[in-house]
């Protein structure tokens, strides 16, 4: 039987290990430490994997700022941008981040796993093509999603972002492109100020990006309207090929950079909608990766309540999931991006 994947790799502890930044090695070490134990490993594959080359890097990234960030090796410490620094092997941990990500969707392709998440540093949705931003590097899930349609010569992926932050980069790495859609789900006003209803994408991406900017404290009710009356919808008119999910635990109750009260039930129904449209539309054909969720308790919960959910052990009562099916919470945004969205999609 095909098992979940995970991929993790020490390398990924190295960047800025020893500095005093939120975006932190100790993110993933409670991670690592949990799959660590014997009972829990035992559910998951653990595939191995190469550091993404420059070929591949450069289908998102300017060959400039490739060179720029490779040039980073070694040297103690060099500021990219006001939130985002390199240590001595930050490139190399970017480079095996990007990597594992192009992986997954290989392996998924081929029939080889069950689903995958790459529990990874540095994060990648703010980086954009030219330039690193908001503790990113390489875009990781662009990098994946460019691959899956140049080399797996895959047609459509969804990117769906649930992090509380907007994931500039990946909307700019496909504003002009329907062969990946887009759709973010986070808090605004907020870092890094993109993200309004009406970026829908240009040319032959408009209608491709799907942006819904919230206000703060909302709770698992909220995100289970949203996942249910417009990216639903929506995911099963695109008909995508393969799904990524840039997996942000940001929106935890208990994050300290965060503002929303999403908790682990809430993680573990989103995983849930997402893996029953892979399942209806591609072949079940889905991957996370790590963006962030700086609350090391609340990134645990909600890490693991998404591995449970693509593992097929459900945290998830009955009563939950009905009580989430039939979620019909007033958004604001979620109107106005509906609006917007109709002109589309039928909604
Ligand atoms: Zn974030």
């Amino acid at each position: 039987m095909k098992q979940t994947a995970i991929f993790r790799s020490p390398l990924f502890l190295e960047h800025m290990k020893n500095f005093d930044h939120i975006e932190s090695a100790q993110r993933l070490e409670v991670l690592y430490e949990a799959l660590d134990q014997p009972e829990i490993a035992k559910h998951f594959l653990f595939p191995a994997f190469e550091p993404a080359s420059h070929k591949l890097l450069e289908q998102v990234h300017a060959p400039a700022y490739v060179k720029r960030v490779a040039a980073t090796a070694g040297k103690p410490q060099v500021v990219l941008d006001p939130d985002t620094r390199t240590s001595p092997l930050s490139y190399e941990a970017a480079c095996l981040a990007a990597g594992s990500a192009i992986t997954a969707a290989r392996l998924l392709v081929e029939g080889e796993i069950k689903n995958a998440f790459c529990l990874v540093r540095p994060p990648g949705h703010h980086a954009e093509s030219d330039h690193a931003m908001g503790f990113c590097l390489f875009n990781n899930v662009a990098v994946a999603a460019r691959y899956a349609i140049e080399q797996l010569k895959l047609k459509r992926v969804l990117i769906v972002d649930w992090d509380i932050h907007h994931g500039n980069g990946t909307q700019h790495s496909f504003y002009d492109t329907d062969e990946v859609l887009y759709f973010s789900i986070h808090l605004s006003p907020h870092y890094p100020g993109t993200g309004a209803s009406y970026e829908i994408g240009n040319g032959q991406g408009e209608g491709y990006t799907i942006n819904v900017p919230l206000s703060s404290h909302l709770d698992n009710q909220a995100y289970a309207t949203v996942f249910n009356n417009l990216l639903t919808p929506i995911t099963r008119q695109y008909k995508p090929e393969l799904i990524i999910l840039s997996a942000g635990y940001d929106i935890h109750r208990d994050d300290p950079l965060g503002g929303m009260l999403v908790t682990g039930p809430g993680f573990s129904y989103m995983t849930k909608v997402l893996l029953d449209l892979a399942a209806e539309l591609c072949d079940n054909r889905f991957m996370a990766c790590l963006e962030g969720g700086y609350s090391l308790h609340g990134l645990r919960e909600g890490v693991f309540a998404t591995l449970s959910e693509m593992r097929g052990q459900s945290l998830l009562t009955d009563k939950a999931v009905i009580e989430f099916t039939s979620a019909a919470y007033p958004i604001r945004a979620l109107d106005e991006t509906r609006n917007i969205a109709k002109k589309f999609w039928t909604l």
